[in-house]
This record gives structure tokens, C-alpha cells and sequence, in this order.
């Protein structure tokens, strides 16, 4: 069996590079407004898509939609974003990205400085980074990298792409929105320990339907089990909910339309340098952001050579102390158990269980946990 060590050693972290993450940031405060509806943003997207080109092995696109009239856009309008696709051995996909447009809340849409330099420049220039990082290796899955548009006018450019994803059947496995993951501070409150992973809240249940997870809370769940130990003590801080109070970001519409997609978000945000001139360059943590970058490639490399997820994971009815629990298996993936007591957010225990598809826990009960099966490196299916 591996120890950490050696897992930590086959990852691709240590190569995050904060010189890269100064580099994109620094870059984007040439571009005084990267509104969706201003020059700037097109300009920005082209020297995206430039530095994605650089990274050999990545398919790059300039993808256009159309944005129509409304509260935050002046006018009709063809927009870009850009996305960027490392092939892998399947058509299985996992998803990184942030959103490259800015606002200015108090002014003219199309000439009000906005730099967006952490809201989401930060979420750009770990993306970027994640790419170059990852690129150098080929994954069993393929991988997507995203530079979205037209977050702040309502969400435009990710539901274009979910919508875009669903139409053409996309393999989408995940999508990890990173969006304001910069700074650790607002003012004297600090915390850079931690970043916020949003995943959505539980559907309504009707009378006499037994709670079955959202998959997005799935996906959190497993980013913390998967970073755990690994980054020096920063750690996700797992919120069990869609987003923040009355805001949103570019997780969402993959949700609306049954993918499965987590939001990091920083976790004390500067509230008035948002959507203002003073998001500035002055305000990043380079370090933080670093951590951020770090905790997504975790998750990537994990994902990317993951096998397929495990179906009709189900307990054995009969009543014991230890919990016998079979799924469907699929030829040469290998399998992980898990469990958590039911107060537990998070997974308590695991046992790797290689190439079966059936297994005893010993000395944990059914009744008093829940547990779950994942091909090893993938996201767990609870069982029912
Ligand atoms: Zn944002």
C-alpha cells in the first residue's frame, strides 16, 4: 500500500508556481474594465486563450455566445469566453474554472475602472496555473479548463456552456467554479487557513421519500477527504449550501442542469473592494491563492485518473454489527469503501478493496453509519 508520502510525492502540486499566479494578475490589470460588454473583456479572453496555447496539448476555443439586453447589459451582443481541453483516454470530463469578466457596481458599464483582480482574477490565474501544471502528464479522463464570461451580468457565460455541455451530451463528471479565491483578509479579519467550498443544498423531500444527497455535496465531501493532511493545515471548509446569501456564481446553472459542480470562494471576503476600483493587485495573498490553486489540482489529479463511479451501491439488508455492502462493479477499477457516523459531515474511514464488487466493514454498523463506494481517485456513491 502506498503511505502519504509517496502519494504526496507523485502529486504535480509542488510545481504551482506563485511567480505564474503574480504573472496572470499581473497581466489583467492592463485591462482597466474586462466588463462582458467592453472591449477589454475580448482583449483579455485573446490573451487567455494565448497563454493556454502555450501549454502544449491543450485544444484552445474562443467560444461565442449571444447576451441579450437587460438589467446589467446596455446592448445586444455576441460575447466570448474561452475554453481550453487536454484529451485523455476517455471522454469522461472534469471541469476548472473562473470567471474573467469585472463590473463596476457604481458606474458606466463599459468605461468604469473595474479591475477584477481577485473577483476573478484569482480564479483565472488558477486556472491558467492548473493547466500548465497538469498539462505535463496524460490523465485517463479529459480534462476542461474555462475562463467564463458574463458571471456578473447573471450568470451568461456558464449557462451557456452547461447548456452547450447537455446538448452535446458531455461525459461532465465535475466542475470545480472557483470564483474570489485571492485574498485572506478583509481589513484586520483574517483567515488563511481555510477556503469555502459551496455545494448545494438537499431538494425538498416529499412525504415518505428517503434524503439522498445532492452529488455536488458529494463532490465537497470528497475534495476534503482527498486534500486531507496534504497542505500544511489549509483546508476546506465545507458549507453546505448552494452560496452565499442572496448571491450566486458559475456552479450554478451546471447544477440546474444536473451536473455536478462545487464553488470555492475565499473565507472572509472584502465586501467593499467587490465590484469597486479597489480590487486591486494590492489585496492578493499570494500564498492563499497558492493553497487554493494546490487543493484543485488535488482534486483534478484525483478525478483525472479515476475509474468509473461504482452503480447500484446497496447494503445487505441482513442485521449486523458489520456492514456488508456489494455495487455493480466495472472491469480493472479498483474500489474504495467509506464511512462517517450520520452526524458526520465528512468521511471518518476508508478501506481500499481492489477489484471486487463486495465488502465486509468490520465493527461499523449500518444502522449508526453511512456509508459509501468509489472507484479509487473518484467521487463515492452513498448507498441506499
Ligand atoms: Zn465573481
Amino acid at each position: 500500500m502506498l503511505t502519504t508520502m509517496a502519494i504526496l510525492s507523485m502529486s504535480m502540486i509542488n510545481q504551482v508556481s506563485t511567480d505564474h499566479l503574480k504573472a496572470t494578475l499581473t497581466e489583467l490589470t492592463h485591462y482597466p474594465t474586462r466588463n462582458t460588454s467592453s472591449p477589454g473583456l475580448t482583449k483579455a479572453a485573446e490573451w487567455v486563450a494565448s497563454e493556454f496555447r502555450k501549454i502544449p496539448g491543450l485544444q484552445v476555443e474562443i467560444m461565442e455566445y449571444a447576451v441579450k439586453a437587460g438589467r446589467r447589459v446596455p446592448a445586444d451582443k455576441t460575447v466570448v469566453q474561452v475554453i481550453a481541453v487536454l484529451p485523455g483516454e476517455t471522454d469522461r470530463r472534469v471541469l476548472v474554472g473562473g470567471h474573467l469578466d469585472t463590473i463596476n457596481l457604481g458606474g458606466d458599464p463599459l468605461t468604469s475602472n473595474a479591475p477584477g483582480i481577485n473577483d476573478d482574477g484569482s480564479g483565472v490565474a488558477l486556472t491558467l496555473e492548473g493547466a500548465r501544471v497538469l498539462a505535463q502528464k496524460k490523465w485517463h479522463n479529459t480534462l476542461v479548463f474555462v475562463a467564463f464570461s458574463g458571471e456578473e451580468q447573471g450568470l451568461f457565460g456558464s449557462a451557456a456552456l452547461a447548456a452547450r455541455a447537455k446538448a452535446e451530451k458531455w461525459n461532465l463528471e465535475a466542475v470545480l467554479s472557483n470564483d474570489t479565491v485571492g485574498s485572506s483578509r478583509a481589513g484586520d479579519v483574517k483567515d488563511n487557513r481555510r477556503v469555502r467550498l459551496y455545494s448545494e443544498e438537499l431538494p425538498p423531500l416529499k412525504r415518505g421519500e428517503v434524503g439522498v444527497e445532492h452529488n455536488s455535496r458529494e463532490l465537497a465531501r470528497f475534495i476534503e477527504w482527498n486534500s486531507r493532511g496534504k497542505l500544511g493545515g489549509f483546508t476546506p471548509w465545507l458549507v453546505f449550501r448552494k452560496d452565499r446569501f442572496q448571491r450566486g456564481g458559475d456552479h450554478t446553472p451546471f447544477n440546474n442542469v444536473g451536473f455536478t459542480a462545487v464553488r470555492f470562494v475565499e473565507a472572509i471576503e472584502w465586501l467593499e473592494h467587490q465590484h469597486t476600483e479597489k480590487d486591486t493587485i494590492d489585496w492578493i495573498d499570494f500564498n492563499y491563492l497558492s493553497n487554493v490553486t494546490k487543493m484543485n489540482i488535488l482534486t483534478m489529479e484525483a478525478l483525472g485518473d479515476a475509474g468509473e463511479a461504482p452503480t447500484a451501491v446497496a447494503y445487505d439488508p441482513k442485521q449486523a454489527h458489520d456492514t456488508s455492502i456489494h455495487w455493480k462493479a466495472k472491469a480493472g477499477v479498483k474500489y474504495v469503501v467509506y464511512w462517517r457516523e450520520t452526524n458526520s459531515p465528512t468521511w471518518q474511514g476508508s478501506v481500499n478493496v481492489g477489484e471486487v464488487d463486495k465488502a465486509v466493514v468490520k465493527g461499523k454498523n449500518k444502522d449508526d453509519h453511512i456509508f459509501a463506494v468509489g472507484a479509487e481517485g473518484g467521487i463515492p456513491v452513498s448507498a441506499g
